[in-house]
């Protein structure tokens, strides 16, 4: 037989199909050790075939199958195409995606143990027949593993002596077997389920999910609305049926109390698949998954290809998080990888948030999706009241500080009550907007509705969608104050300032700084939680999905930070964070208050989000992008190039824009925009980076593959090229 092999090298030159002679048993999807060039690598064979036309002097045979069974199924095999054409991958890019890294190159096997037990034959001997009386080590460990059923060998060597083990076994005194040891992530959670009673709400969402099939479901619950035991109960279902679950979580939620929860459900029917895991145990929990002992993959992103077959649901928590748009290589939509996973197996795909995102919900009201909602908090708890600040005020007041003196009034009564509080700095990228401090003027683009950057070293104001360049500003044209205000205000600075208003209260710290340890957010939520600390401090990071009962006051001290950030979805994210930040008072009996502060208080964001209107929101955010042409009115696509030499990567960008331009002429009526820049960041590690951005409003699917083609022609050599469709970072 004939074994189509991708070989697992990503290089566009051997980005194709290499046929060996393998032998009859060899099965689609396997990986397997095969000759290439002068050396061995491993390959993964995509189709077994009865012939081929590479002449039989040359045709190379497969050395060897690599696990003991296939780790690549059909649907795998289908997701993988689709994946290719959709995203213009590298095939060998998109099978990676699919196994636990460290198991290429042989990093990571399965553990085995290896036991002895004593020979039948020799059991039934006299000892002194076959050991010297002088061997008094041998007689030792013959004697303690003669009645036991079975004794790890490296216990024996460390107890005894290796040597005279080893003398045994190769006489055969001993018997050598091996047995798989699993590696258990997060072993010590202690299995309670707790099962409530559905509301009313859950029980409709419930059923609406249960009894469809192959359906594409949209459920908008408000924070502490009890989604989580929403997706429990359909998972159940799915499982009852038979079938097998796919629940995906952004990274950062996915804390032990939601891993707990999870075990506590499914117990050992549950595999953890994240970053947060040793190698060791997210292989074994892979395995599991691909053998069929664990039915239930709950992780982050990567987890959308755990190796379940038959599955009855998918899942995706959050599903307005950025996390789910992969932007670096390879770059693909989980969302959309998803739906092709729920179409090929006929099951319900889940998507659940409390604040959706602006394409989503579109979808939802036209139908795509259908829609659930959860309009209240479990039990009738009050959403969090929150309450606006106009920092412009508190400047003409005098006060010049970050903090407002309502937000330190409520700091106080919150730590006299023996309460906790929550204070969010909202922080993201690098960012350089010009605000004005006395009127809250934000300088913006003419054409897009998106802040405006300032770049120093031309000493303009540009936008980064369509590059439109805007003169400097010295005074506010608004109401010609000369307090323009740039950049952001820093957590170290608001918790040394914190400690100052408290000195008597411990204030921790979460952000990137605080966090370059693997589990140290972990610890810093598990300390504010058991209430070592009186005031958390943090960035997006602490706004997911934490239940912290005595949090009673959350404070939002630069809401605009994220509002102009130069983004298309700086309106939406704004609403997100907003929402999900205050989501975090009052989840308990106690009830929760938020504190927003803001230049701009009378922006249709907060007003909306202060009030808890996501449909509000979502209407008027939606005719904006009707009336500019952004998603869901549009798609846009960038196609960035990077070379080490300036002129390469601008010849590159010329030859791109020449043909899409040509394109896009013939195509008037799908482009509502096209235009070739630098990019926002010009330079990353000795590569300079160059753009095209297109706004495409028709015929997406056809024209990104002439994209694709055009960008194709063009490259090699030193530059790269990435096309991304949505992008969610444009830097
Ligand atoms: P969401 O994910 O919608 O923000 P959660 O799933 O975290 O909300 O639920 C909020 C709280 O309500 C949790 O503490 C959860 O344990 C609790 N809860 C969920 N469903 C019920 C129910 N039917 N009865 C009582 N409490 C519930
Ligand atoms: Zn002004
Ligand atoms: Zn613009």
């Amino acid at each position: 037989m004939i074994a189509e092999v991708i070989v697992d090298i990503s290089n566009s030159e051997v980005d194709r199909i290499f046929d060996y002679s393998c032998s009859e048993n060899l099965q689609k999807g396997s990986r397997v050790l095969i000759p290439f060039g002068n050396r061995k690598i491993e390959g993964y064979v995509i189709g077994i075939k009865e012939t081929t036309s590479v002449p039989s002097d040359k045709l190379k045979a497969v050395c060897e199958t690599l696990d003991d069974r296939p780790v690549i199924g059909e649907e795998m095999l289908e997701l993988m195409r689709f994946m290719c054409s959709r995203y213009h991958l590298r095939v060998v890019d998109a099978l990676r995606l699919f196994i636990p890294s460290q198991m290429r190159g042989g990093r990571i096997k399965e553990l085995k143990k290896r036991y002895v037990r004593v020979a039948d034959e020799f059991a039934k001997r006299e000892r002194n027949e076959f050991i010297r009386p002088t061997a008094k080590t041998q007689q030792e460990v013959f004697d303690y593993v003669l009645n036991r059923a079975e004794v790890d060998t490296a216990y024996l060597g460390r107890e005894f002596s290796a040597a005279a083990v080893r003398n045994l076994i190769e006489r055969g005194v001993f018997e050598v077997f091996e047995k798989a040891e699993r590696r258990t992530p997060y072993s010590e959670i202690v299995c309670s389920a707790q099962e409530y009673t559905l509301t009313e709400m859950q029980q409709n969402a419930v059923n609406a999910v249960c009894g469809s099939e192959n359906e594409n479901f949209l459920l908008h619950g408000v924070t502490g609305s009890g989604k989580t035991e929403v997706y429990m109960r359909c998972i159940a279902d799915a499982l009852k049926q038979g079938k097998t679950a796919i629940m995906l979580e952004p990274e950062i939620s996915l804390t032990p109390q939601v891993l707990r929860n999870f075990r506590a459900r499914f117990g050992d029917s549950v595999a953890i698949l994240h970053s947060g895991l040793s190698a060791g145990e997210r292989f074994d929990e892979w395995r599991r998954l691909l053998c069929g002992e664990a039915r239930v993959a709950v992780g982050a992103r990567s987890a959308i290809f755990a190796p379940l077959s038959n599955v009855g649901l998918i899942i995706i928590d959050e599903e307005h998080d950025g996390s789910y748009v992969s932007d670096s290589n390879p770059r693909y939509s989980t969302e959309e990888v998803a739906e092709f996973r729920a179409r090929y197996n006929k099951c319900n795909l889940l998507l659940g948030s409390a604040t959706p995102s602006v394409e989503s919900y579109y979808k939802a009201k036209i139908g795509e999706y259908k829609l659930i909602e959860m309009r209240e908090r479990i039990a009738n708890r009050p959403l969090p009241e929150i309450e606006i600040v106009n920092m412009c005020e508190e400047l003409r007041s005098g006060n010049n500080g970050f903090l407002s003196r309502r937000l330190k009034s409520e700091l106080s009564d919150c730590m006299d009550n023996g309460n906790q509080a929550i204070i969010f700095i909202n922080r993201r990228g690098y960012s350089s907007y010009v605000m004005c401090s006395s009127c809250g003027y934000v300088a913006k683009c003419e054409r897009c509705d998106v802040s405006l950057v300032y770049h120093r070293e031309e000493d303009v104001l540009k936008c980064h969608y369509c590059n439109n360049r805007y003169a400097p500003l010295d005074v506010c044209p608004k109401c010609r104050s000369p307090h323009l205000r740039q950049g952001y205000i820093g957590t170290q600075k608001v918790a040394e300032l914190l400690k100052k208003e408290f000195p008597d209260k411990k204030i921790l710290r979460m952000d990137n700084d605080t966090t370059q340890n693997k589990d140290a957010h972990l610890e810093i939520l598990r300390s504010f939680g058991a209430r070592e600390a009186d005031i958390l401090v943090g960035t997006q990071m602490i706004a997911k999905g934490h239940d912290f009962p005595d949090v009673t006051l959350v404070g939002i001290v630069d809401a605009d930070m994220s509002l102009h950030f130069a983004d298309y979805r700086a309106s939406e994210r704004t609403f997100q964070l907003i929402t999900q930040v205050a989501g975090r008072a009052g989840r308990d009996v106690k009830k929760g208050r938020v504190i927003l502060q803001t230049y701009t208080p009378n922006h249709y964001v907060y007003r909306l989000a202060a009030r808890g209107d996501y449909v509000g929101f979502y209407e008027k955010e939606n005719n904006l992008r009707e009336v500019t042409k952004y998603p869901p009115y549009s798609k846009i696509v960038r196609i960035l190039i990077t070379s080490e030499s300036e002129e390469d990567a601008f010849s590159v960008l010329k030859a791109d824009f020449d043909d899409i331009n040509v394109l896009a002429r013939e195509n008037g009526e799908c482009f509502a925009y096209l235009s070739a820049m630098k990019s926002p960041v010009k330079r990353i590690q000795d590569k300079y980076r160059v753009q095209i951005i297109a706004r495409i409003v028709k015929d997406f699917n056809r024209l990104i593959q002439k994209i694709y083609e055009i960008t194709d022609s063009h490259t090699g050599g030193r530059t790269l090229c990435f096309v991304e469709i949505n992008p969610s970072n444009m830097s």
